[in-house]
């Protein structure tokens, strides 16, 4: 684990250099509650499928998301306020059913252009990188499995309260995981393996190192968020326990009109 986290500060410290300065850190202006409605409506496409109570949590959330973070941009990106606005509103995915300010520890944000090895990441739970137009796409046009921004504010609430493996669902589904993926059956869950290829030479064991119960943890919220019905198909008791973290149950969302955005 030492290479990737040489690796992590290098590209960071790199990322720096392309100078971002104090001056670009972006508020993210939110308005009115309705003009907030309305952005997320035509920004967040799962937002248009939930209930108006749950909606409103969402926008909640995005208010008070950038309290005290340092928010830098990459200046290839020309809409950050957009890029804001989705991120936070995927976060609220994972945070808002939280009883704490759960994501007050990320003090650094930082909006990637094409300067990543990797689609993004999060080191221990003060720093996340994410590619700024990946999670624009992923938000206005949900694939199964897919959600950057979930995958990563997902890592930071792991690292806060060490849910992985932390039911009986997260460890039985993990054990059936890699054994399905092993066995190369279909599962619904992105193969954290195949996902991470971009850094594999980094590590001497590179299976042993990315099926861990941690990306795990990560790649089954990306696919509650985003292929619920096919989770709960695949494994009810891992989709139970994942609903019951996250406080929404998603399933019986018409996920074919999701997808078809
Ligand atoms: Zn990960």
């Amino acid at each position: 684990m030492r290479k990737l986290l040489y690796r992590i500060l290098a590209g960071w410290f790199g990322y720096t250099g392309t100078n971002p300065n104090p001056e670009s850190s972006v508020p993210l202006n939110t308005g009115r509650d309705a003009d907030l409605h309305r952005k997320l409506q035509s920004r967040m496409r799962l937002y248009t499928f939930l209930a108006d109570h749950e909606q409103a949590v969402i926008r909640d959330f995005v208010r008070q998301f950038y309290e005290g973070k340092h928010v830098y941009a990459h200046p290839d990106i020309t809409d950050v306020e957009d890029a804001l606005l989705v991120i936070a509103a995927n976060a609220a995915l994972v945070g808002a059913a939280q009883k704490t300010h759960c994501f007050s520890s990320v003090k650094w944000l930082y909006l990637c252009a094409d300067d990543l090895d990797v689609d993004g990441d999060a080191y221990e739970s003060s720093t996340v990188r994410l590619d700024s137009d990946l999670c624009v796409e992923e938000s206005r046009h949900p694939r199964p499995g897919e959600n950057l921004v979930v995958h990563e504010f997902s890592h930071i609430l792991d690292a806060q309260f060490g849910l992985s493996s932390s039911t009986p669902g997260l460890r039985e589904g993990f054990e059936r995981y890699v054994d399905d993926i092993q066995q190369g059956r279909w599962v619904p869950i992105a193969d954290c393996f195949t996902d991470t290829a971009a850094i594999e030479p980094l590590f001497d064991s590179p299976d042993a190192a990315f099926h861990t119960d941690v990306e795990f943890f990560a790649t089954a919220s990306e696919a509650f968020f985003t292929n619920a019905r096919e989770l709960r198909q695949y494994n009810p008791e891992l989709y139970a326990d994942l609903s019951s973290i996250y406080g929404l149950d998603l399933a019986d969302l018409d996920w074919q009109a999701i997808w078809n955005a």
